[in-house]
């Protein structure tokens, strides 16, 4: 049995044509069942779905075999244990640095104020300014980061931007392009030695679907 981790929504989607590719059709729709165990059309091959930020848990831990994930999870959650085969040029967006349209950040930076800055990406974000010598106060937040500097909690975010709406409709301005994201194949390192034949196959399916 192959097991294959994904998160609901944006993930799911875009990996189905890649199971597509490797000849597998996932028999339940996530959005309409209850179900947290999906069945395949191939008898040995089966979809967990869990939290984006649990799948790369359950591939280093074999509760999964491979799963899909953000490079943002992936390098807040760390890559111990796992083989990363594919970047799967799926779920793509940016990690930015945004503030309220009336903050002035070039300013707050040129003068060497400590900035305080609200994410969920704490890795990410500390490594960010640390590389540009800006001094910060991270702030962990779980949800909804825009709320932040409204509220004056935080004078900055670090966060995924897509169309850039959600920023645009709180009065937020980009003021930052921290790096590209999109989502990757993580396959657990033992797996990959004691079910090669079968998940190489998967990998080779996936690679030749990957879309430019
Ligand atoms: P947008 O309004 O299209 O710029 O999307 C931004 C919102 O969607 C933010 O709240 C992000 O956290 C979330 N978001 C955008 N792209 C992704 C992605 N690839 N994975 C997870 N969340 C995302």
């Amino acid at each position: 049995m192959i097991t294959l981790a994904l998160s609901k929504g944006r993930i799911f989607e875009e990996t189905l044509p890649l199971l597509k590719a490797a000849g597998i059709q996932v028999l339940e729709d996530p959005e309409t069942s209850r179900k947290l165990i999906l069945g395949t059309n191939s008898p040995d091959v089966r979809v967990v779905l869990v939290r984006a930020s649990d799948v790369p848990t359950y591939v280093q831990h074999g509760g999964a075999d491979l799963g899909v994930v953000g490079r943002d999870v992936l390098i807040e959650h760390g890559v111990d244990g796992m083989y990363q085969p594919l970047d799967l040029n799926i779920a793509r967006c940016r990690m930015s640095v945004a503030v309220r349209d009336d903050f002035d950040y070039a300013a707050a930076v040129k003068q060497g104020s400590r900035i305080r800055v609200a994410t969920k990406y704490t890795e990410i974000a500390r490594q960010h300014f640390a590389d540009k010598g800006v001094h910060v106060d991270l702030i962990k937040l779980y949800g909804s980061m825009e709320l932040a500097p409204l509220t004056g909690l935080a004078d900055a975010i670090v966060d995924l931007v897509s169309t850039g709406n959600t920023l645009r409709a709180n009065h937020l301005v980009e003021v930052e392009h921290i790096m590209e994201i999109s989502s990757r194949l993580v396959v657990n390192q033992a797996a990959l030695k004691l079910k090669r034949e079968p998940l190489r196959r998967m990998i080779d399916a996936f690679a030749s679907a990957i879309q430019a």
